[in-house]
């Protein structure tokens, strides 16, 4: 088995952002040369996340206001004491910082409407983005 492993960095340019990554993550699955595997995507990040789904402005809207009627920015957090981004880390925690993706002849296998995403929730900032392919 090969290994494959590139970091990327992404810019936001809000607190709340959303940066279609989906082209940095196929770009470096052909660069591994890697056929069939597995391809990890992951945000070394404890106040960003990863979606996986379409990409269209209103729904983009729409994943941005629901992530923060779920986790609102002044909710009663007790992280909140020490620092002003409780939200950022508990949606970080609960919708998760790594998707994982099969890898078959050369392509990732994805949905037609299925977009990998980064979602900012603590920017603007410069957000690192692991890409691994392992396989064959
Ligand atoms: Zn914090």
């Amino acid at each position: 088995m090969r290994v494959y492993v590139k970091e990327h960095t992404v810019s936001t340019r809000s607190r709340e952002d959303i940066v279609n990554i989906t082209r940095l993550v196929e770009d470096t699955v052909r660069e591994s040369g890697i056929k069939n595997g597995l391809v990890l995507v992951y945000v070394p990040h404890a106040t960003a996340l990863l979606i996986v789904n379409e990409d269209e402005p209103g729904l983009r809207t729409d994943y941005l206001k629901k992530i923060l009627e779920i986790f609102p920015r002044d909710g009663d957090y007790l992280h909140n004491r020490i620092d002003d981004n409780g939200n950022a880390h508990l949606a970080s925690a609960f919708i998760g910082s790594s998707r994982v993706f099969p890898l078959v002849n050369g392509r990732i296998v994805r949905g037609t409407w299925q977009e990998i995403m980064l979602v900012d929730l603590d920017g603007p900032r410069t957000r690192r983005v692991v890409v691994e392919v392992m396989g064959e």
